[in-house]
């Protein structure tokens, strides 16, 4: 897809969702980060359910570690890999705690040094606690990204710097969530709805209806 294309694309989804918002329930940067790590391979309702009764008992990192790891894996035993999250959460609290005055950092080395963080964790705190302009491919992105031919790559990383370099910067904030929304509920993965889809015009999907 042309840069031309790209920013047509980008701007058609912006004038469809001016304020687009994570679809997960935080407070702060530390709900948002617990709520991030407890998402992967899971859906944002399962989390969102989850974290109604966890964050009550505990919303900071020194509730969370006097909460304990048992309590924590009750409150999200519904959700994927409930037994490591659990860990995790204990460990990146204890770990805030220890080396962060309880605060989560805004540097992406940093954050991807806390137990249970990666780069795609740590560009969603990054973009959505700190306003910074970065995007975490999820499988939703990566599927868009090559389907439409916006940055066609086989890993992760690949259509992450893919992305950041056709997007123009203006976009670059939002893009992440744009990008998601569309691969959630109209680019989905099993048939796309393409006919009110407002990229049809610059997506270069051979199978676009
Ligand atoms: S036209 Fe269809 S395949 Fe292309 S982005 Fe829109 S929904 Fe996806």
């Amino acid at each position: 897809m042309t840069r031309h294309a790209v920013r047509r694309f980008m701007a058609a989804l912006a004038v469809a969702n001016p304020e687009p918002r994570t679809e997960l329930h935080y407070r702060d940067p530390y709900t948002l980060l617990v709520a991030v790590v407890l998402s992967a391979q899971a859906t944002d309702v399962s989390v969102n359910r989850a974290t109604a009764g966890l964050f009550t008992c505990a919303a900071t990192p020194s509730a969370m570690v006097a909460l304990g790891e048992a309590a924590v894996a009750q409150h999200i035993r519904h959700i994927g890999l409930w037994r490591d999250k659990a860990r995790n959460v204990i460990a990146l609290s204890e770990r805030l705690l220890a080396e962060h005055q309880g605060i989560v950092p805004r540097d992406r080395t940093a954050l991807e040094a806390l137990p249970g963080v990666g780069r795609k964790t740590a560009n969603v705190v990054l973009n959505v606690a700190f306003g910074e302009p970065t995007l975490a491919v999820d499988t939703h992105i990566f599927r868009v990204a090559n389907r439409t031919g916006m940055a066609v790559g086989s890993s992760v990383l690949a259509v992450e710097r893919g992305l950041m370099q056709v997007i123009p910067s203006k976009y670059l904030l939002h893009a992440h969530h744009w990008l998601i929304l569309h691969g959630r509920y109209v680019c989905k993965a099993r048939k796309p709805e393409c006919e009110r889809c407002v990229g049809r015009r610059w997506c270069e999907y051979p199978g676009k209806e």
